[in-house]
C-alpha cells in the first residue's frame, strides 16, 4: 500500500515528468489535499545535471568540496567522465594526473554532498569496430557495466565517435553499439550515444562517388552518420544523448532532430560557446519546450574552460542560468 510519503514521491516524480508544474497541482483538483504545499516544495528544486569535464581538473583537486559547492549551486545529479579501463577507477583527461578515484569512494561523496550519479561518458580503447574485435568490445562494457552499477549510474554513453567512411561502416560499428547495449540493459542500464559535429557529416555506400557534375543547389549524396546510427542500432538497446551546441556548431536543427526522433534521444547536453546563454546561438527556451515535449529522462550542461576565468565560475554562472530560467522545470 502506498504511503502518504510514496505518495508525495509519486505525486513529486510525474510533476517533473513534465505532466503538471507543481503550481497547476496547487490550482487543481487536489488541492485540497493537506500535503500539497509540502509536494510543491518538492517539485520547486529542479532537477538539474552537469557533466563533470565542465570543471577540468578543479574538481579532483578537492572533490568533496567540489561537490558540495555543486549542490549549493542547485545541481542535482552529475554525469561523470574518465572511467579508466584497467584500474576500474575514474580520473579525467590529463594523461599527466594519476589522482584517480574509486567508485565506492566517489558514491560515498556524491552521497555525502547530496548528489547522484546518474551518468557517465566512457569509451573503449579499442579502436577497429570489426566483427573479430566484438569479444573486446564486450570485455570493456561488461567490466564496466558492473562498476558503473555499484556508483548507481543509470546511463553509460559513449560520447566518441569511431571511424567511419562509409554506411556500411557504419552499420558495423551499430552492431557493436547494440551488444554494448544490450550489455548494460542487462545491469539496468540504458546505454547512449553523444553526438560532436562530425556525426552531421554525411557518408556514401562503399564504392558510391560524388556526383562530379552536381550543381550546388542539388541535394547532397549521402546520409549523417547520425541518421545512420539511429537507424541501424536497436531503440530497445541504445538511446541517444543530444548535444545541442554541437548539433547547432554541426549546422543542423536540435529542435527537427528531437522531433525527428523522439522515441530515441533521452537526454541532452545543455552546452553554449561558454555560459549558457550568454552566446545568442542558443535558443534554450525553445530546447527545453520540445525536450519535455518529447519526454526527456534528463540532461547535464557542459561548459569548455575559458581563458582567464576558472571552470567553476562558468558551472556556477549557467547554474544561475538554469534557476532563474521558467522555462527549465
Ligand atoms: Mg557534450
Amino acid at each position: 500500500m502506498a504511503t502518504r510519503r510514496t505518495f508525495l514521491k509519486n505525486l513529486s516524480l510525474l510533476t517533473l515528468g513534465g505532466l503538471a508544474t507543481g503550481k497547476a497541482v496547487a490550482n487543481n483538483s487536489v488541492s485540497s489535499f493537506d500535503a500539497v504545499s509540502e509536494a510543491t516544495s518538492v517539485t520547486a528544486k529542479k532537477q538539474m545535471g552537469l557533466q563533470t569535464y565542465s570543471l577540468g581538473q578543479e574538481l579532483l583537486k578537492d572533490l568533496p568540496n567540489g561537490l558540495a559547492r555543486l549542490a549549493k549551486m542547485g545541481y542535482t545529479e552529475l554525469e561523470i567522465f574518465g572511467y579508466k579501463e584497467d584500474s576500474g577507477k575514474f580520473g579525467d583527461y590529463n594523461p599527466q594526473n594519476k589522482l584517480l578515484i574509486d567508485p565506492k569512494e566517489y558514491k560515498k561523496m556524491a552521497d555525502d554532498a547530496g548528489l547522484k550519479i546518474t551518468s557517465s561518458h566512457l569509451t573503449p580503447s579499442v579502436r577497429e569496430y570489426t566483427p573479430e574485435n566484438m569479444s573486446k568490445f564486450e570485455d570493456f562494457w561488461k567490466k564496466a557495466t558492473d562498476i558503473h552499477a555499484e556508483l548507481g549510474c543509470k546511463y553509460m554513453v559513449q560520447p566518441s565517435l569511431p571511424r567511419i567512411q562509409t554506411e556500411e561502416d557504419a552499420k558495423r560499428v551499430c552492431d557493436i553499439f547494440n551488444k554494448a547495449g544490450e550489455i548494460t540493459n542487462k545491469a539496468g542500464i540504458l546505454w547512449g550515444y553523444h553526438n560532436h559535429s562530425n556525426e552531421f557529416k554525411r557518408v556514401m555506400k562503399e564504392g558510391e562517388k560524388p556526383d562530379p557534375n552536381a550543381r550546388p543547389w542539388d541535394p547532397p549524396k549521402g546520409t549523417y552518420i547520425e541518421e545512420l546510427f539511429m537507424k541501424n542500432t536497436d531503440p530497445a538497446k541504445v538511446m541517444f544523448e543530444l548535444d545541442v551546441y554541437w548539433t547547432v556548431m554541426g549546422q543542423q536543427d536540435p529542435l527537427e532532430w528531437m522531433d525527428n526522433y523522439k522515441d530515441r534521444i533521452k537526454l541532452l547536453h545543455i552546452k553554449d560557446r561558454w555560459i549558457l546563454g550568454d552566446s545568442g546561438m542558443m535558443n534554450f527556451p525553445n530546447i527545453f519546450k520540445k525536450g519535455y515535449e518529447i519526454g526527456i529522462l534528463g540532461y547535464f550542461v557542459e561548459l569548455e574552460g575559458k581563458k582567464g576565468h576558472t571552470q567553476f565560475e562558468g558551472v556556477e554562472a549557467s547554474a544561475k542560468y538554469l534557476q532563474s530560467a521558467s522555462f527549465v522545470k
